[in-house]
C-alpha cells in the first residue's frame, strides 16, 4: 500500500520519540488500511481533559504521553474511509503488525492493554538513548 500521513497525523508524530516515529512510519507502509495518529504528546491541560473524559486513566504527568518526546502514541485504522473504533479484530491485526515491526527493529513495547487497543507505548526499561550515551549500542 502507499498510504501517506495526513497533516494532523504528522503533527502528532513529530512530538513522539524517534523510535515511535520510525515504528509508525513502518506500520503505515505495511498496513492494508489507512492509519491516523490521533495523539502523541499531551500537555497538562489535554491530559487532564483526557482523564475527565475517560480517555485516560492517568492524570498529568503520569501518562507516557506526558513525556517529551512522547513515549506513546494513539492510532486509529480507517476501514472504507471510516474510523474503525469498534473493530477489535482490525485493531488487533494492526497491533500485530506494530509488535512484529518493533521486534524486528529491537524496539521494546509495553504489552497490549485490552481496553486501550489504540495505544502503543515504549516499555519503561527501553531507553536506547542512554545506552548510546554510554557508548554501548545493544
Ligand atoms: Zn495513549
Amino acid at each position: 500500500m502507499n498510504w501517506q500521513w495526513s497533516e494532523s497525523s504528522l503533527k502528532q508524530l513529530e512530538t513522539c520519540n524517534p523510535y515511535l516515529i520510525n515504528l509508525a512510519n513502518r506500520m503505515l507502509r505495511a498496513s492494508f488500511y489507512d492509519l491516523k495518529i490521533t495523539c502523541g504528546f499531551r500537555n497538562k491541560q489535554d491530559q487532564n481533559e483526557a482523564f475527565l473524559e475517560g480517555n485516560s486513566q492517568l492524570k498529568w504527568p503520569n501518562s507516557r504521553h506526558n513525556r517529551y518526546p512522547s513515549r506513546a502514541f494513539d492510532f486509529i485504522v480507517y476501514k472504507n474511509g471510516i474510523q474503525a473504533w469498534d473493530d477489535r479484530e482490525l485493531l488487533a491485526t494492526t497491533r500485530g503488525i506494530a509488535y512484529g515491526i518493533a521486534s524486528e527493529l529491537g524496539i521494546k513495547l509495553k504489552p497490549t492493554i485490552q481496553w486501550d487497543l489504540y495505544h502503543i507505548e515504549l516499555a519503561d526499561d527501553f531507553y536506547p538513548e542512554l545506552r548510546w550515551m554510554n557508548g554501548s549500542i545493544q
